[in-house]
């Protein structure tokens, strides 16, 4: 599933999700939203970062605008629990961000804070309700919330309510919801405790398991070509005219060489724009709107100017200077691979950027893998003297690593090894196509997450 149009969605909510910058359905919405549009109750294996509020509420937006009346006072239609104020402040975000163009009322409730304004929202009829259960269950007890008319009933991060002792908040509040109507169970963790908690809610579900999500810099494939400053212009020009390179950001340290690169790309005939400090703020929105829209395939860029760019499908990043913090490294590539899909990036190094490189190796904790173009390979500069030798990473997986050459520069080696030519040597095995590629998965089995908690 590649679109949310093919989703089925509706117009308003389309709109709404494209306005997010969103292009590309993530596993959980393509694997769930089709079903959950039919009115299948939904047992989700997935945790935070993977989309899934989008995923459950996307549907709940559809599905009640669709089937639209008028809602009682304090009667909601939907009802969303969550563990905390912060997640559900955050889908109630949401809620409010994709049901932009719709006419559904909701509201957020918690405890922690003066209970009358949630009262005095909820007394003006609310379409969904998102709320953790010790306020719900105190304000159901109050009267100021029936929910005999809920047709739609999420449990978001089940596992965290239990470890948070809502069992039975919970159970009071299933107690008191209609036996019709659809449910949405989820989870980032299924153990028995969760499973036996589960199968008191949903009705023949559809199971759908996200594997957690690997960091991102793992799923980007990364290499270097070590490369004589003077070569480099040639060497980029090679790599962007590969048709993989679908939509590339290239970066450099200063303004200047952004600029003489994407003048020198122009030249040969690769439409480039470069966006840094220097130019207008008219100029740069337009050189990333013509990214965006994908009339011109390479954006040169800063890492000023680069910050806060929130663009997709970004295929390729290539470090045309390394980055002298290594950190900086790391926000780079990071503009690939998003949402679930794997990247490539690319650093040039030159003899005078070993020790960049370095810094970048021991801080991610892993080599780079050398990719040797018969026609721009440096020697020199891979055995550049000083500091900038290339002793293994510490800690980490060493020097063992998974990865297929990005780009065809030269014929590939059957397994490689790589010294400096000093007292230390380092050597891996070359492992082609294994590079993993995404997080999705569905119908594997039950799965224990390490870093729930974390928001996205
Ligand atoms: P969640 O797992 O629901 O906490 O979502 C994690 C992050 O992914 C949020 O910042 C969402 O805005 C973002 N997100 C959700 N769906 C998509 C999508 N289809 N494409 C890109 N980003 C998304």
């Amino acid at each position: 599933m590649s679109t949310f149009t093919e989703l089925q969605l509706i117009e308003p909510i389309l709109r709404a999700v494209k306005e997010e910058g969103y292009t590309t359905p993530t596993p959980i919405q393509a694997q769930s939203i089709p079903h959950l549009l039919k009115g299948r109750d939904l047992l989700g294996c997935a945790q935070t970062g993977t989309g899934k509020t989008a995923a459950f509420v996307l549907p709940i937006l559809q599905q009640l605008s669709i089937r639209k009346k008028v809602t009682a006072r304090g009667a909601p239609r939907a009802l969303i629990l969550a563990p905390t104020r912060e997640l559900t402040a955050q889908i109630g975000q949401s809620i409010r961000t994709y049901g932009k163009y719709l006419r559904l009322n909701s509201a957020v409730i918690f405890g922690g804070v003066s209970q009358f304004p949630q009262v005095k929202t909820l007394r003006q009829g609310i379409d969904i309700l998102v709320a953790t259960p010790g306020r719900l269950f105190d304000l159901l007890n109050q009267g100021h919330v029936r929910l005999n008319e809920v047709e739609m009933f999420v449990l978001d991060e089940a596992d965290r309510m239990l470890d948070m002792g809502f069992i039975h908040d919970i159970k009071r509040i299933i107690a008191k919801l209609p036996t019709k109507r659809q449910s949405l169970f989820l989870s980032a963790t299924l153990d028995s405790r969760v499973v036996a908690l589960a199968r008191t809610l949903v009705h023949d579900p559809v199971h759908v398991t996200i594997e957690p999500e690997k960091p991102t810099v793992d799923r980007i494939q990364q290499s270097v070509f070590f490369v004589d400053k003077g070569n480099k212009d040639a060497l980029l020009t090679k790599i962007l005219r590969n048709p993989a390179v679908t939509r590339a950001i290239v970066f450099t340290l200063m303004k200047h060489v952004a600029n003489n690169v994407a003048v020198m790309l122009n030249h040969n005939g690769i439409r480039a724009d470069a966006i840094h400090g220097n130019k207008s703020q008219g100029a740069r929105s337009a050189a990333l709107d013509a990214f965006r829209r994908g009339k011109i395939r390479v954006l040169v860029a800063t890492d000023i100017a680069a910050r806060g760019i929130d663009i997709d499908d970004i295929s390729h990043v290539i470090n045309y200077e390394l980055p002298n913090e290594p950190e900086s490294y790391v926000h780079r590539i990071g503009r690939t691979a998003r949402a679930g899909s794997s990247g490539v990036a690319i650093s040039f190094c030159s003899s005078s950027e070993r020790d960049y490189l370095q810094a970048i190796e021991r801080l991610i904790r892993k080599r780079l893998e050398v990719v040797r173009d018969p026609n721009f390979h440096s020697d020199t500069a891979m055995n550049a003297t000083g500091a900038a030798a290339r002793p293994p990473p510490r800690g980490g997986r060493g020097g063992r690593r998974n990865g297929s050459q990005s780009f065809g520069g030269g014929p590939r080696r059957p397994g490689f090894s790589e010294s400096s030519g000093r007292s230390h040597s380092f050597s891996h095995q070359r492992r082609s196509g294994s590079r993993s590629s995404s997080s999705s998965g569905s119908g594997s089995g039950p799965r224990h997450g390490s870093n729930r908690g974390r928001r996205g």
